[in-house]
């Protein structure tokens, strides 16, 4: 199981400091912490394993991984551990402690299996991990454990989101957007609205891991879904925010240019909602033997935690030095007004082509 957690810019804007530069800090770490997972959902970008890959990161190279983070400066990046299911691997809550005593905030992305208890939910918000990130890719029990690959998943992932109300622990689900998923997202959305939620976010599927055996939705399907995101984003309990699909910016932009919102309400909008992220912008991955990578649907390591200095890697690998810049980018992305704000999927441009700079095949082609 793999889900993202994106952090919006507006909490770190909210706290009243200048927006950060994406090409030095990127909001988020995601730390693919073990690839051992109980469950074996049909879109895992990690092909998770029952067991741990013998070659995980150590609990002392953990203990190095945290140390990296630091290496950013203030402001610090947020820490997404993830999976695999985090809850799998070993000593995880004296890594906790180690960030949390670093000052590192954090959240965690666990699988919904019998680990995940009330307990632990408990602890972890003891422990001082500020979010939970759960995924829900249907509205009922036959649907979501379809995906899920293990009956009883739904329940215990409605368990574990009220435990997180009960413990008050901001709760962000991801829910798979694919063909096999889309005609259910409005009663997923019925059904998160009765509960306690911060933040719903529309995962779009790449078709990398296991993945490839689900089918991605047109671009034209694409969208026609993130119109009715964006509908559904105005009035939403929580906030609504899309993954692996920046181009829902244009989309986001467009229909409030057609609205009549000036350019300065806009761009204020743009801030708040972490526009400019993309993969490797933003966003930095580091898999569970440690390779610095720029999105976990991205797979090519730019250099390892044992040997190489996490913030040197995020600003000057070659390969992190052009998706900082998107007038690199090739054909439609490179070319695209929209290039700062949104710059394509760069996992799913590579996932299509083989090359990371391309475009992103999620958007038509006719945008410019
Ligand atoms: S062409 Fe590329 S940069 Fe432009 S909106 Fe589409 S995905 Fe984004």
């Amino acid at each position: 199981m793999t889900t993202d957690l994106v952090k919006p810019q507006s909490h770190h804007a909210a706290r009243g400091h200048a927006p950060r530069d994406y090409s030095l800090t990127p909001l988020n770490v995601y730390w693919e912490t073990t690839q051992a997972c109980a469950l074996a959902c049909r879109h895992c970008r990690a092909s998770a394993m029952p067991e741990a890959d013998p070659q995980e990161l150590s609990f002392e190279d953990g203990v190095r991984m945290l140390h990296e983070i630091k290496g950013f400066g203030d402001p610090l990046p947020h820490l997404i551990l993830t999976g695999g299911d985090p809850l799998a691997k070993a000593r995880l809550f004296d890594l906790v402690d180690e960030a949390h005593s670093l000052g590192i905030e954090m959240s965690i992305t666990p699988a919904a299996t019998p680990a995940l208890t009330r307990d632990v939910v408990e602890k972890l918000k003891e422990h001082g991990v500020s979010g939970l990130g759960l995924s829900l890719d249907g509205s009922c029990p036959e649907r979501h454990d379809a995906i899920r690959g293990v009956p009883g998943t739904f329940d215990r992932t409605r368990d574990a989101m009220r435990w997180a109300a009960e413990f008050e622990m901001p709760l962000q689900i991801n829910t798979l957007v694919s063909a096999e998923t889309v005609d259910d997202l409005p009663a997923i959305y019925r059904f998160l609205s009765g509960e306690t939620v911060s933040r719903w976010s529309l995962f779009f599927l790449i078709t990398v891991g296991r993945g490839k055996v689900l089918q991605p939705l047109s671009p034209e399907e694409g969208v026609a879904l993130m119109e009715w995101i964006h509908g559904v984003a105005r009035t939403a309990p929580f906030t609504v925010a899309t993954t692996e699909a920046p181009s829902y910016r244009r989309v986001a932009v467009e229909r409030m240019r057609a609205e009549g919102f000036t350019g300065e309400q806009i761009a204020r909008s743009a801030t708040g909602r972490g526009f400019g992220i993309r993969d490797g912008h933003g966003i930095v991955f580091v898999s569970h033997r440690g390779d610095i990578c720029p999105a976990g649907f991205l797979p090519l390591s730019a250099g390892n935690i044992k040997t190489h200095e996490l913030a040197d890697v995020y600003r000057s690998a070659p390969l992190f030095e052009v998706l900082h810049d998107p007038s690199h980018f090739q054909g439609a992305c490179g070319e695209c007004r929209y290039r700062s704000l949104c710059g394509g999927s760069r996992s799913r441009a590579y996932a299509a082509t083989g090359d990371p700079f391309g475009s992103d095949p999620l958007c038509p082609q006719d945008v410019n």
